[in-house]
């Protein structure tokens, strides 16, 4: 069996998904479930973008112990020394290099000629060496290159130290037949390519990203970069967790294997689902609701007879758990601090005070609480980190259907002061955002509002998702609440908190970049 490196860059490309801002624990959070999950590379972010990216960077190099972490750079001097600076803390430092190979990036972007940009990334990974162990050198629209300039450039790419060659399909354009003849074109014109390791990175935009990236695993890669979900930019990367377990159930097909812990797909998957906001669609292959229900009579006498007639995939390979364990009333401390672990997550003695505090609040109020019911305590308590702007301290709303819908608030500020506003609206969410644009004196525009139950039942946890524009800076929230109308509030607060942090950090940047 051939062994696939997983280059996981959810925390860079998928980053960039349109309205998704992690912050720092948030990040923290999946690169941890990263680990667990046996990624070979994550891709932590951009070091020279921001300096909220430079920390988060160092943060997670410093954090994992088992694996690599990466970072992005072009192939300019001051982006490598700064993506060192982030990453030398790290087990085992890599550094990610890009410069655009085709025509057209080349002429309209970079406006430089082959022969400039040849001699560009061959001083940029030759500088980049004297740092870093490994450099991998990615040439960006590898896929509307030129197939001879494209075989020149990675020859004196590895001839300058370059370990392993990402061919992406960045605009995600290609078709799997065409990706695999690049990497046989390269395999049959590039000196010493077998002394590397090749890499394929591609994108959804006409839904061929794990195709495109398994035809290249067929084709001599050694490494496939995608995401959890898929998430990323526009159409998004490839599904990481389907390239792994379609190697996995066609091994006698493909003969190459991954050395991830297929058992932790489904909690990470769910882990980036709920950080990102991005839901998944309930037919989604294998993390989707509906990837193991068989609904149609056939089939399912088929499955209870026999599980393999319809069922190729079994729910347990990636970690679906039929019975989740459930705690009540009379669960103690103790108890719950074992859930906790057991779920895979990592609090303090504080946070677990605090959430058992929460948790008995609800369990007063709901008979069972569920895993996924304690996991959505654990975000509240966990990824909260924007006390210092706006808290909820009380909501009223009211609603009848001949009466109009007023909402009164109640909010703290940073500094303590209390911020009481009240309006209208046409329904009493409405009336409640009303209400909080007035309390925070900005105008909000709500893109998305969406709500589900965290678990079954009438006594469940609603949780609200919502998407807002703020001063032309887009951002996702979440709240949860046993109230519908309370879970509304706490993800319109979250998602402005959050602009609030962003525009906060960058004017600390732009403070820092006038003192150099
Ligand atoms: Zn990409």
């Amino acid at each position: 069996m051939r062994k696939i490196n997983i280059f996981d860059t959810t925390l860079r490309d998928g980053e960039q998904s349109a309205g998704v801002n992690l912050n720092l624990q948030e990040k923290l959070e999946i690169a941890r479930q990263l680990e667990r999950l046996k990624v070979d590379i994550i891709e932590a972010g951009f070091p020279a973008a921001s300096k909220g990216d430079f920390q988060s960077v160092k943060q997670i190099a410093e954090t994992i112990k088992h694996g690599s972490v990466t970072g992005l750079s072009r192939s300019v001097q001051s982006d490598i020394d700064t993506a060192w600076e982030a990453l030398k803390g790290g087990a085992e430092p890599r550094l990610h290099l890009f410069i655009a190979t085709s025509p057209i990036h080349m002429a309209h972007k970079l406006r430089m000629t082959p022969e400039q940009v040849i001699e560009a990334a061959v001083s940029s990974v030759k500088y980049a060496k004297r740092y870093f162990p490994i450099v991998q050198w990615s040439a960006e629209d590898a896929c509307r290159s030129e197939l001879p300039f494209l075989a020149e450039i990675v020859a004196k790419v590895i001839e300058a130290g370059a370990s392993v060659i990402n061919i992406p399909d960045t605009v995600g354009y290609i078709t799997p037949k065409e990706y695999g003849e690049i990497f046989d074109f390269l395999r049959k014109n590039v000196p010493n390519i077998e002394k590397i390791s090749l890499s394929a990175h591609c994108h959804d935009d006409l839904g061929m990203a794990v195709a495109n990236s398994l035809a290249a695993i067929e084709h001599g890669a050694t490494q496939i970069e995608g995401t959890i979900n898929g998430i990323g930019e526009r159409a998004g990367n490839a599904a990481l967790e389907e390239v792994a377990v379609a190697l996995y159930i066609r091994k006698d097909y493909y003969k190459a294997e991954t050395g991830l812990n297929l058992q932790e797909i489904k909690r990470t998957s769910n882990l980036v689902s709920k950080l990102t906001g991005m839901t998944l669609p309930a037919n989604k292959a294998i993390v989707g609701k509906n990837a193991f229900a068989h609904e149609s009579g056939i089939h399912q006498d088929g499955v209870l007879k026999e599980k393999t007639t319809y069922e190729i995939i079994s729910p347990e390979l990636v970690g679906v758990q039929s019975n989740s364990m459930v705690l009540g009333k009379h669960s103690g401390r103790h108890a719950l601090r074992n859930r906790v672990v057991e779920l895979g997550y990592t609090l303090s003695e504080a946070e677990i005070n605090k959430l058992f505090v929460r948790f008995k609040e609800l369990a007063d109020k709901k008979k069972d609480i569920t895993d996924d019911d304690l996991v959505a305590l654990i975000f509240e308590e966990k990824f909260d980190l924007f006390k210092e702007f706006y808290q909820l301290s009380s909501i009223q709303v009211q609603y009848g259907t001949n009466q109009i819908p007023t909402a009164v608030v109640v909010l703290m500020d940073g500094q303590g002061n209390e911020i009481q506003e009240a309006a209208t609206g046409a329904g009493s969410v409405e009336s409640l955002y009303n209400t909080l644009e007035r309390c925070f004196k900005t105008e909000v525009k709500l893109l998305d509002y969406r709500i589900e139950s965290v678990s079954g039942g009438r006594d469940a946890l609603a949780q609200v998702f919502v998407k807002v524009r703020v001063n032309e800076m887009e951002t996702s929230g979440r709240g949860t609440a046993q109230d519908v109308l309370e879970a509304s509030a706490k993800a319109y607060i979250n998602a402005v908190n959050r602009v609030f942090m962003i525009e906060k950090m960058r004017e600390e940047n732009q403070k820092v970049v006038i003192k150099n």
